[in-house]
Protein backbone atom coordinates (compact mmCIF):
# COMPACT_ATOMS: atom_id res chain seq x y z
CA UNK A 1 0.00 0.00 0.00
CA UNK A 2 1.04 3.63 -0.84
CA UNK A 3 2.04 5.59 2.34
CA UNK A 4 -0.53 8.93 2.74
CA UNK A 5 2.75 10.68 2.82
CA UNK A 6 3.33 9.66 -0.90
CA UNK A 7 -0.21 10.76 -2.28
CA UNK A 8 -1.72 13.99 -2.74
CA UNK A 9 -3.73 15.63 0.49
CA UNK A 10 -6.84 14.67 0.33
CA UNK A 11 -10.16 17.26 -0.23
CA UNK A 12 -7.79 20.31 -1.69
CA UNK A 13 -9.64 20.72 -5.11
CA UNK A 14 -7.70 21.91 -8.48
CA UNK A 15 -7.74 25.18 -8.40
CA UNK A 16 -9.75 27.20 -11.58
CA UNK A 17 -6.78 29.29 -11.92
CA UNK A 18 -3.42 29.56 -10.21
CA UNK A 19 -2.39 27.66 -6.71
CA UNK A 20 -0.09 29.54 -4.25
CA UNK A 21 1.28 27.36 -1.47
CA UNK A 22 2.43 29.47 1.63
CA UNK A 23 4.05 27.61 3.90
CA UNK A 24 3.81 29.36 7.76
CA UNK A 25 1.33 31.04 9.60
CA UNK A 26 3.65 33.61 11.41
CA UNK A 27 3.48 37.36 10.68
CA UNK A 28 4.53 37.15 6.89
CA UNK A 29 2.48 34.35 5.99
CA UNK A 30 -0.44 35.10 7.87
CA UNK A 31 -0.38 38.72 6.40
CA UNK A 32 0.31 37.04 2.74
CA UNK A 33 -3.10 34.78 2.72
CA UNK A 34 -5.31 37.70 4.38
CA UNK A 35 -4.52 39.92 1.18
CA UNK A 36 -5.07 37.38 -1.20
CA UNK A 37 -8.06 36.03 0.32
CA UNK A 38 -11.43 37.24 -2.60
CA UNK A 39 -8.83 36.71 -5.22
CA UNK A 40 -8.68 34.41 -8.30
CA UNK A 41 -5.57 32.52 -6.67
CA UNK A 42 -6.30 29.46 -5.20
CA UNK A 43 -4.19 29.88 -1.85
CA UNK A 44 -3.24 27.17 0.30
CA UNK A 45 -1.92 28.16 3.68
CA UNK A 46 0.41 25.20 5.66
CA UNK A 47 1.44 25.64 9.05
CA UNK A 48 2.56 23.11 11.92
CA UNK A 49 -0.16 24.58 14.26
CA UNK A 50 -3.46 25.62 13.83
CA UNK A 51 -2.97 28.78 14.99
CA UNK A 52 -1.08 32.19 14.25
CA UNK A 53 1.08 33.33 17.69
CA UNK A 54 2.08 36.67 18.47
CA UNK A 55 5.43 36.41 19.18
CA UNK A 56 6.23 39.51 21.35
CA UNK A 57 3.82 38.72 24.11
CA UNK A 58 5.40 35.22 24.74
CA UNK A 59 7.67 36.09 27.80
CA UNK A 60 4.33 37.54 28.81
CA UNK A 61 3.38 33.56 28.98
CA UNK A 62 6.28 32.05 30.09
CA UNK A 63 5.75 34.88 33.45
CA UNK A 64 2.07 33.84 33.67
CA UNK A 65 0.87 37.28 33.18
CA UNK A 66 -1.13 36.27 29.75
CA UNK A 67 -2.93 33.21 28.92
CA UNK A 68 -1.74 31.00 25.95
CA UNK A 69 -4.90 31.83 24.05
CA UNK A 70 -4.40 35.12 24.93
CA UNK A 71 -1.51 35.62 22.34
CA UNK A 72 -2.71 32.72 20.09
CA UNK A 73 -5.20 32.94 17.54
CA UNK A 74 -7.23 30.16 15.62
CA UNK A 75 -6.21 30.25 12.12
CA UNK A 76 -9.62 28.50 10.84
CA UNK A 77 -11.57 31.41 12.25
CA UNK A 78 -9.30 34.15 10.22
CA UNK A 79 -10.44 32.23 7.28
CA UNK A 80 -14.35 31.70 7.62
CA UNK A 81 -16.01 33.18 4.80
CA UNK A 82 -12.85 33.40 2.49
CA UNK A 83 -13.16 30.46 -0.04
CA UNK A 84 -10.31 30.48 -1.98
CA UNK A 85 -8.06 30.05 1.56
CA UNK A 86 -7.67 26.93 2.35
CA UNK A 87 -5.80 25.53 5.68
CA UNK A 88 -4.02 22.63 6.69
CA UNK A 89 -2.30 21.69 9.69
CA UNK A 90 0.88 20.00 8.13
CA UNK A 91 4.78 19.72 8.56
CA UNK A 92 6.05 20.61 5.14
CA UNK A 93 9.70 18.25 4.98
CA UNK A 94 11.06 18.92 1.56
CA UNK A 95 10.27 20.86 -2.10
CA UNK A 96 10.94 18.88 -4.96
CA UNK A 97 11.35 21.92 -7.42
CA UNK A 98 11.33 19.97 -11.34
CA UNK A 99 7.42 18.86 -10.08
CA UNK A 100 6.74 21.62 -8.04
CA UNK A 101 5.45 19.62 -5.50
CA UNK A 102 6.09 20.03 -1.57
CA UNK A 103 5.49 16.91 0.60
CA UNK A 104 4.48 17.32 4.01
CA UNK A 105 3.22 14.81 6.77
CA UNK A 106 -0.05 14.71 5.24
CA UNK A 107 0.90 14.25 1.73
CA UNK A 108 1.90 16.00 -1.57
CA UNK A 109 0.48 19.42 -3.14
CA UNK A 110 1.80 21.30 -5.87
CA UNK A 111 1.98 24.72 -6.75
CA UNK A 112 2.43 27.67 -9.08
CA UNK A 113 3.66 29.91 -6.60
CA UNK A 114 5.38 28.81 -3.85
CA UNK A 115 5.95 31.48 -0.69
CA UNK A 116 8.47 30.07 2.33
CA UNK A 117 7.81 31.90 5.27
CA UNK A 118 8.58 29.69 7.99
CA UNK A 119 10.42 31.80 10.20
CA UNK A 120 13.56 31.01 12.38
CA UNK A 121 13.94 28.98 15.06
CA UNK A 122 16.49 28.85 18.32
CA UNK A 123 20.28 29.37 17.59
CA UNK A 124 22.30 26.97 19.73
CA UNK A 125 25.64 27.94 18.00
CA UNK A 126 26.57 24.00 17.70
CA UNK A 127 26.44 23.44 21.58
CA UNK A 128 24.26 20.75 21.66
CA UNK A 129 25.01 20.25 26.26
CA UNK A 130 22.98 23.61 25.70
CA UNK A 131 20.42 22.67 23.25
CA UNK A 132 19.55 19.68 25.38
CA UNK A 133 19.39 21.27 28.64
CA UNK A 134 18.19 25.07 28.58
CA UNK A 135 15.00 26.34 27.90
CA UNK A 136 14.15 28.43 24.56
CA UNK A 137 11.12 30.54 23.93
CA UNK A 138 9.93 30.43 20.53
CA UNK A 139 6.55 29.47 20.19
CA UNK A 140 3.38 28.95 22.52
CA UNK A 141 4.52 25.52 23.93
CA UNK A 142 7.68 26.67 25.02
CA UNK A 143 6.69 29.41 26.57
CA UNK A 144 4.05 27.52 28.57
CA UNK A 145 6.83 24.76 29.10
CA UNK A 146 8.67 28.14 30.91
CA UNK A 147 6.01 29.20 33.05
CA UNK A 148 5.81 25.25 34.28
CA UNK A 149 9.15 25.25 35.19
CA UNK A 150 9.38 27.99 36.86
CA UNK A 151 6.27 27.53 39.17
CA UNK A 152 7.44 23.60 39.64
CA UNK A 153 10.31 24.80 40.87
CA UNK A 154 9.33 26.57 43.64
CA UNK A 155 6.78 23.89 44.48
CA UNK A 156 9.83 21.91 44.76
CA UNK A 157 12.00 24.01 46.42
CA UNK A 158 9.48 24.86 49.11
CA UNK A 159 9.72 21.07 50.50
CA UNK A 160 13.44 21.03 50.86
CA UNK A 161 15.31 21.89 54.09
CA UNK A 162 18.40 22.78 53.31
CA UNK A 163 18.85 26.23 51.99
CA UNK A 164 22.07 25.17 49.62
CA UNK A 165 19.91 23.10 48.03
CA UNK A 166 16.90 25.37 47.68
CA UNK A 167 18.96 28.14 45.76
CA UNK A 168 19.68 26.66 42.38
CA UNK A 169 16.10 25.59 42.17
CA UNK A 170 15.30 29.17 43.23
CA UNK A 171 17.85 30.79 40.48
CA UNK A 172 17.15 32.12 37.00
CA UNK A 173 19.37 32.70 34.28
CA UNK A 174 18.37 34.25 30.79
CA UNK A 175 21.19 34.53 28.10
CA UNK A 176 21.10 36.84 25.44
CA UNK A 177 20.41 40.70 26.07
CA UNK A 178 18.18 41.44 23.16
CA UNK A 179 14.57 42.45 23.78
CA UNK A 180 13.02 39.24 24.46
CA UNK A 181 16.20 38.55 27.33
CA UNK A 182 15.24 42.05 28.50
CA UNK A 183 11.86 41.43 28.67
CA UNK A 184 11.74 37.80 30.11
CA UNK A 185 14.52 39.51 33.08
CA UNK A 186 12.54 42.21 33.90
CA UNK A 187 9.32 40.28 34.06
CA UNK A 188 11.24 37.38 36.07
CA UNK A 189 12.19 39.65 38.55
CA UNK A 190 8.68 41.53 38.86
CA UNK A 191 7.43 38.01 39.50
CA UNK A 192 10.23 37.67 42.41
CA UNK A 193 9.96 41.34 43.78
CA UNK A 194 5.99 41.27 44.04
CA UNK A 195 4.64 37.92 43.55
CA UNK A 196 6.12 34.92 44.76
CA UNK A 197 7.03 35.64 48.11
CA UNK A 198 3.31 35.54 48.45
CA UNK A 199 2.52 32.59 47.39
CA UNK A 200 5.88 31.04 49.45
CA UNK A 201 5.91 32.80 52.39
CA UNK A 202 8.04 30.01 53.74
CA UNK A 203 10.74 30.76 50.88
CA UNK A 204 13.61 33.31 50.99
CA UNK A 205 13.40 35.05 47.72
CA UNK A 206 16.71 36.69 48.71
CA UNK A 207 18.15 33.42 47.30
CA UNK A 208 16.88 33.71 44.26
CA UNK A 209 19.06 35.75 42.09
CA UNK A 210 17.99 36.36 37.90
CA UNK A 211 20.86 37.00 36.04
CA UNK A 212 20.95 38.04 32.35
CA UNK A 213 24.31 37.25 30.38
CA UNK A 214 24.99 38.98 27.33
CA UNK A 215 28.37 38.30 25.07
CA UNK A 216 28.29 42.11 23.65
CA UNK A 217 29.21 44.77 25.42
CA UNK A 218 25.57 46.72 25.73
CA UNK A 219 21.90 45.41 25.78
CA UNK A 220 19.62 45.53 23.31
CA UNK A 221 21.56 46.23 20.13
CA UNK A 222 19.74 47.89 17.75
CA UNK A 223 18.35 50.25 20.45
CA UNK A 224 20.26 54.09 20.17
CA UNK A 225 22.94 54.20 23.03
CA UNK A 226 20.59 56.30 25.70
CA UNK A 227 18.02 53.72 25.39
CA UNK A 228 20.09 50.85 26.34
CA UNK A 229 21.67 52.81 29.04
CA UNK A 230 18.16 53.19 30.55
CA UNK A 231 17.18 49.23 29.88
CA UNK A 232 20.54 48.75 31.87
CA UNK A 233 19.49 51.08 34.42
CA UNK A 234 15.90 49.69 34.75
CA UNK A 235 17.23 45.67 35.13
CA UNK A 236 19.62 46.76 37.83
CA UNK A 237 16.80 48.88 39.58
CA UNK A 238 14.45 45.68 39.50
CA UNK A 239 17.31 44.05 40.98
CA UNK A 240 18.63 41.85 37.85
CA UNK A 241 22.35 40.48 38.18
CA UNK A 242 23.59 41.96 34.14
CA UNK A 243 26.72 40.15 33.21
CA UNK A 244 27.74 41.78 29.72
CA UNK A 245 30.58 40.81 28.07
CA UNK A 246 30.17 37.19 29.02
CA UNK A 247 30.18 33.81 27.11
CA UNK A 248 28.12 31.12 27.91
CA UNK A 249 30.47 28.36 27.58
CA UNK A 250 27.94 25.03 28.36
CA UNK A 251 25.48 24.37 30.79
CA UNK A 252 24.71 20.82 32.56
CA UNK A 253 21.16 21.35 33.15
CA UNK A 254 22.74 22.62 36.89
CA UNK A 255 25.73 24.18 36.01
CA UNK A 256 26.03 27.27 33.71
CA UNK A 257 29.80 28.17 32.85
CA UNK A 258 30.95 31.48 31.93
CA UNK A 259 34.13 32.27 29.52
CA UNK A 260 36.31 34.12 32.23
CA UNK A 261 33.39 34.22 34.98
CA UNK A 262 32.44 32.14 37.80
CA UNK A 263 30.08 29.23 37.23
CA UNK A 264 26.50 29.75 38.13
CA UNK A 265 24.52 26.90 39.79
CA UNK A 266 20.67 26.82 38.00
CA UNK A 267 18.12 24.49 36.87
CA UNK A 268 16.40 27.12 34.76
CA UNK A 269 18.33 28.69 31.97
CA UNK A 270 16.42 30.25 29.67
CA UNK A 271 17.89 30.64 26.20
CA UNK A 272 17.42 33.85 24.26
CA UNK A 273 20.35 34.30 22.62
CA UNK A 274 19.88 34.01 18.46
CA UNK A 275 18.17 32.60 16.02
CA UNK A 276 18.68 30.72 12.71
CA UNK A 277 16.66 30.66 9.50
CA UNK A 278 14.36 27.40 8.72
CA UNK A 279 15.14 25.62 6.01
CA UNK A 280 13.75 22.74 4.10
CA UNK A 281 15.20 19.80 2.27
CA UNK A 282 15.26 21.18 -1.64
CA UNK A 283 16.78 24.67 -1.70
CA UNK A 284 20.07 24.89 -2.61
CA UNK A 285 23.28 25.42 -0.63
CA UNK A 286 23.73 28.41 -2.83
CA UNK A 287 20.24 29.79 -2.39
CA UNK A 288 21.33 30.46 1.07
CA UNK A 289 23.38 32.81 3.29
CA UNK A 290 26.39 32.08 5.47
CA UNK A 291 24.10 32.12 8.02
CA UNK A 292 21.45 30.11 6.79
CA UNK A 293 18.45 32.94 5.60
CA UNK A 294 17.93 32.19 2.13
CA UNK A 295 19.10 34.99 -0.43
CA UNK A 296 15.96 36.32 -2.35
CA UNK A 297 15.67 39.64 -4.87
CA UNK A 298 13.72 42.89 -4.41
CA UNK A 299 10.40 41.12 -5.22
CA UNK A 300 11.56 38.73 -2.31
CA UNK A 301 11.80 36.09 -5.37
CA UNK A 302 14.62 32.98 -4.28
CA UNK A 303 17.48 33.55 -5.55
CA UNK A 304 17.90 31.44 -9.44
CA UNK A 305 13.91 30.52 -9.34
CA UNK A 306 10.64 31.68 -10.79
CA UNK A 307 8.31 31.08 -8.74
CA UNK A 308 9.63 30.72 -5.05
CA UNK A 309 9.36 33.50 -2.84
CA UNK A 310 10.73 33.88 0.79
CA UNK A 311 9.51 35.73 3.15
CA UNK A 312 10.43 37.22 6.66
CA UNK A 313 12.88 35.93 9.29
CA UNK A 314 13.61 33.09 7.11
CA UNK A 315 15.03 35.35 4.28
CA UNK A 316 18.07 38.04 3.06
CA UNK A 317 17.22 40.79 1.29
CA UNK A 318 19.60 43.62 1.01
CA UNK A 319 18.77 47.45 0.16
CA UNK A 320 20.97 50.71 0.15
CA UNK A 321 20.14 51.49 3.79
CA UNK A 322 20.58 47.60 4.69
CA UNK A 323 23.60 46.02 3.19
CA UNK A 324 23.55 43.25 5.60
CA UNK A 325 20.11 42.48 5.22
CA UNK A 326 16.87 43.43 7.21
CA UNK A 327 16.50 42.52 10.80
CA UNK A 328 14.52 39.72 11.95
CA UNK A 329 11.39 41.88 13.10
CA UNK A 330 7.75 41.38 12.58
CA UNK A 331 7.52 44.95 10.60
CA UNK A 332 9.65 43.53 7.72
CA UNK A 333 7.41 40.59 7.70
CA UNK A 334 4.65 42.71 7.55
CA UNK A 335 5.50 44.76 5.10
CA UNK A 336 7.54 42.36 2.79
CA UNK A 337 3.76 40.43 2.74
CA UNK A 338 1.66 43.03 1.90
CA UNK A 339 4.55 44.01 -1.15
CA UNK A 340 4.46 40.76 -2.43
CA UNK A 341 0.58 40.45 -2.14
CA UNK A 342 0.57 43.39 -4.50
CA UNK A 343 2.81 42.09 -6.95
CA UNK A 344 0.63 38.37 -7.09
CA UNK A 345 -2.23 41.02 -7.82
CA UNK A 346 -0.30 43.08 -10.31
CA UNK A 347 0.07 39.56 -12.38
CA UNK A 348 -3.21 38.80 -12.41
CA UNK A 349 -3.65 42.26 -15.05
CA UNK A 350 -0.29 41.38 -16.20
CA UNK A 351 1.43 44.83 -14.70
CA UNK A 352 4.65 44.88 -13.95
CA UNK A 353 6.17 43.96 -10.11
CA UNK A 354 7.20 46.64 -7.74
CA UNK A 355 10.42 46.17 -5.86
CA UNK A 356 10.04 46.06 -1.72
CA UNK A 357 11.67 48.94 0.23
CA UNK A 358 11.23 48.44 4.11
CA UNK A 359 9.97 51.71 6.04
CA UNK A 360 11.38 51.25 9.43
CA UNK A 361 8.96 52.86 12.26
CA UNK A 362 11.47 52.11 15.31
CA UNK A 363 11.57 49.65 18.39
CA UNK A 364 10.85 49.37 21.70
CA UNK A 365 11.41 47.14 24.72
CA UNK A 366 9.47 47.09 27.88
CA UNK A 367 11.51 45.90 31.46
CA UNK A 368 8.67 46.31 34.02
CA UNK A 369 5.65 48.46 35.01
CA UNK A 370 6.26 51.97 34.29
CA UNK A 371 9.76 50.90 32.59
CA UNK A 372 10.13 51.08 28.50
CA UNK A 373 12.38 52.42 26.32
CA UNK A 374 11.37 53.73 22.91
CA UNK A 375 12.93 54.80 19.29
CA UNK A 376 11.09 56.37 17.23
CA UNK A 377 12.68 57.65 13.56
CA UNK A 378 12.82 60.94 15.12
CA UNK A 379 12.07 60.89 18.85
CA UNK A 380 13.28 58.61 21.25
CA UNK A 381 11.58 58.37 25.06
CA UNK A 382 11.67 56.19 27.67
CA UNK A 383 9.93 56.03 31.49
CA UNK A 384 6.28 55.89 32.05
CA UNK A 385 5.21 57.48 28.76
CA UNK A 386 7.19 54.68 26.93
CA UNK A 387 5.47 52.31 28.35
CA UNK A 388 1.61 53.20 27.73
CA UNK A 389 3.01 53.75 23.89
CA UNK A 390 4.45 49.73 24.45
CA UNK A 391 1.16 48.88 26.08
CA UNK A 392 -0.87 50.13 23.47
CA UNK A 393 1.14 49.27 20.45
CA UNK A 394 1.31 45.48 21.43
CA UNK A 395 -2.32 45.71 22.30
CA UNK A 396 -3.19 47.31 18.98
CA UNK A 397 -1.24 44.62 17.33
CA UNK A 398 -2.67 41.58 18.95
CA UNK A 399 -5.38 40.05 16.47
CA UNK A 400 -8.57 39.85 17.58
CA UNK A 401 -10.93 41.99 19.32
CA UNK A 402 -11.51 39.09 22.01
CA UNK A 403 -7.94 38.94 22.49
CA UNK A 404 -7.24 42.57 22.62
CA UNK A 405 -10.11 43.36 25.56
CA UNK A 406 -8.93 39.66 26.57
CA UNK A 407 -4.79 40.74 26.95
CA UNK A 408 -6.59 44.78 28.31
CA UNK A 409 -8.30 43.04 30.99
CA UNK A 410 -5.33 40.87 32.42
CA UNK A 411 -3.06 43.90 32.32
CA UNK A 412 -5.64 46.35 34.21
CA UNK A 413 -5.59 43.66 36.81
CA UNK A 414 -1.86 42.54 36.57
CA UNK A 415 -0.65 46.13 36.83
CA UNK A 416 -3.23 47.29 39.73
CA UNK A 417 -3.09 44.01 42.10
CA UNK A 418 0.71 42.70 40.72
CA UNK A 419 -1.40 39.51 41.38
CA UNK A 420 -1.32 37.75 37.83
CA UNK A 421 -3.84 34.49 38.56
CA UNK A 422 -1.95 32.31 36.07
CA UNK A 423 -0.04 30.55 38.17
CA UNK A 424 -1.12 27.09 37.22
CA UNK A 425 0.44 24.07 36.90
CA UNK A 426 -0.95 22.53 34.19
CA UNK A 427 1.22 19.57 33.20
CA UNK A 428 0.86 17.49 29.78
CA UNK A 429 -0.74 14.28 30.08
CA UNK A 430 2.07 11.15 29.80
CA UNK A 431 1.16 10.54 25.90
CA UNK A 432 1.53 6.80 24.48
CA UNK A 433 3.89 5.82 21.38
CA UNK A 434 1.16 5.32 18.74
CA UNK A 435 -0.17 9.08 19.91
CA UNK A 436 2.89 11.41 19.72
CA UNK A 437 3.03 12.52 16.17
CA UNK A 438 -0.59 14.31 16.86
CA UNK A 439 0.21 15.03 20.24
CA UNK A 440 4.19 16.06 20.52
CA UNK A 441 6.39 18.36 18.82
CA UNK A 442 8.88 16.88 17.31
CA UNK A 443 12.06 16.38 19.58
CA UNK A 444 15.08 18.65 18.24
CA UNK A 445 18.27 17.19 20.30
CA UNK A 446 20.02 13.69 20.36
CA UNK A 447 20.05 12.22 23.96
C1 LIG B 1 10.08 35.71 21.97
C2 LIG B 1 10.12 36.61 20.79
C3 LIG B 1 9.87 37.97 20.94
C4 LIG B 1 9.89 38.82 19.82
N1 LIG B 1 9.63 40.15 20.01
C5 LIG B 1 9.55 40.96 18.93
C6 LIG B 1 9.17 42.32 19.07
O1 LIG B 1 8.93 42.81 20.18
N2 LIG B 1 9.08 43.09 17.94
C7 LIG B 1 9.33 42.56 16.69
O2 LIG B 1 9.20 43.27 15.68
N3 LIG B 1 9.71 41.29 16.53
C8 LIG B 1 9.81 40.47 17.61
N4 LIG B 1 10.18 39.17 17.45
C9 LIG B 1 10.54 38.70 16.11
C10 LIG B 1 9.29 38.44 15.28
O3 LIG B 1 8.40 37.63 16.01
C11 LIG B 1 9.71 37.79 13.98
O4 LIG B 1 10.55 38.66 13.28
C12 LIG B 1 8.49 37.46 13.13
O5 LIG B 1 7.69 36.50 13.80
C13 LIG B 1 8.92 36.92 11.76
O6 LIG B 1 7.78 36.58 11.05
P1 LIG B 1 7.80 35.36 10.03
O7 LIG B 1 6.47 35.35 9.39
O8 LIG B 1 9.02 35.46 9.18
O9 LIG B 1 8.00 34.07 10.94
P2 LIG B 1 7.12 33.52 12.16
O10 LIG B 1 6.22 34.56 12.66
O11 LIG B 1 8.11 32.92 13.10
O12 LIG B 1 6.24 32.38 11.50
C14 LIG B 1 6.76 31.19 10.99
C15 LIG B 1 5.65 30.16 10.92
O13 LIG B 1 6.10 29.05 10.15
C16 LIG B 1 5.64 27.85 10.74
N5 LIG B 1 6.55 26.79 10.28
C17 LIG B 1 7.89 26.73 10.41
N6 LIG B 1 8.39 25.63 9.82
C18 LIG B 1 7.33 24.97 9.29
C19 LIG B 1 7.20 23.75 8.56
N7 LIG B 1 8.25 23.00 8.21
N8 LIG B 1 5.96 23.36 8.19
C20 LIG B 1 4.87 24.10 8.51
N9 LIG B 1 4.95 25.26 9.20
C21 LIG B 1 6.16 25.69 9.58
C22 LIG B 1 5.69 28.14 12.21
O14 LIG B 1 4.81 27.29 12.94
C23 LIG B 1 5.25 29.62 12.27
O15 LIG B 1 3.86 29.74 12.44
C24 LIG B 1 10.18 38.30 18.55
C25 LIG B 1 10.43 36.93 18.40
C26 LIG B 1 10.40 36.10 19.51
C27 LIG B 1 10.66 34.62 19.35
Amino acid sequence: MTSPELLPIPNIPDPSKKRIVIIGAGFAGLKLAQKLAHTQYQVVLLDKNNYHMFQPLLYQVATAALSPSAVSFPLRRIFHKKDNVIFRMAVVKEIDKRTKTLHTNLGTISYDYLVLSQGANTNYFGNQNIQKFCAPMKSTSEALYIRNKIISNYERAVNLAREEDRKPIMNVVIVGGGATGVELAGSIAELRNKVLPKDYPQLSFKNMRVILIEAGSSLLSGLLPKSREKALEYLKKLGVEVLLNTMVEDYDGFTVKLKGNEPIETLTLLWAAGIKANTLQGIEENQKAPNGRLLVDEFNRLINEKDIFVLGDQCLQTEDKFPQGHPQVAQVAIQQAVNLSKNFKEELKNKSWKPFKYKDLGSMATIGKSMAVVDLPFVSFHGVFAWLVWLFVHLMAILGVKNKLMVFLTWSWKYLSFDPSLRLLIRPRYVKDFKRQWMLEEKDYED
